[in-house]
């Protein structure tokens, strides 16, 4: 993936971070709008602080999502980003358009859920 298509998703991963931070309030936003600033690439361990103390303040589920936009961003800080946890296949970019916090590639994906499916099924 190159620079272009990581700052495109990128700003999906924070459009989406700041819809969860007007649940909280304005101060919370604004320091989220500061250390999200892309001009300044210095930022990102602020970011980090200000999502990870947003998360204190959410609920149980938007805490878990604003943690899965904050783990897409280590990964893309670490290079992984758009690569399969599971299996290091590329992730298709149609899927990470629709959910930007993807881990895992469609094969993975299906491979896992029918996993989960067959467990939770009735034990005969
Ligand atoms: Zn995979």
């Amino acid at each position: 993936m190159n620079h272009k298509k990581r700052q495109h998703f990128k700003k999906l991963l924070l459009t989406e971070l700041k819809r969860h931070a007007q649940h909280i309030n304005d101060e919370q936003a604004k320091a989220l709008e500061i250390a999200s600033d892309e001009v300044n690439e210095s930022s990102d361990l602020a970011l980090r602080d200000v999502i990870q103390e947003m998360a204190l303040k959410l609920s149980d589920r938007e805490s878990q999502i604003v943690a899965d936009i904050d783990q897409a961003l280590m990964r893309m800080e670490e290079g992984s980003y758009g690569m399969c946890v599971r299996c290091g296949h590329e992730i298709d970019e149609r899927r990470l358009e629709a959910v930007p916090t993807a881990r895992y590639d469609a094969a993975c994906q299906t491979e896992m859920e029918a996993a989960k499916g067959q467990r939770a099924g009735p034990s005969l």
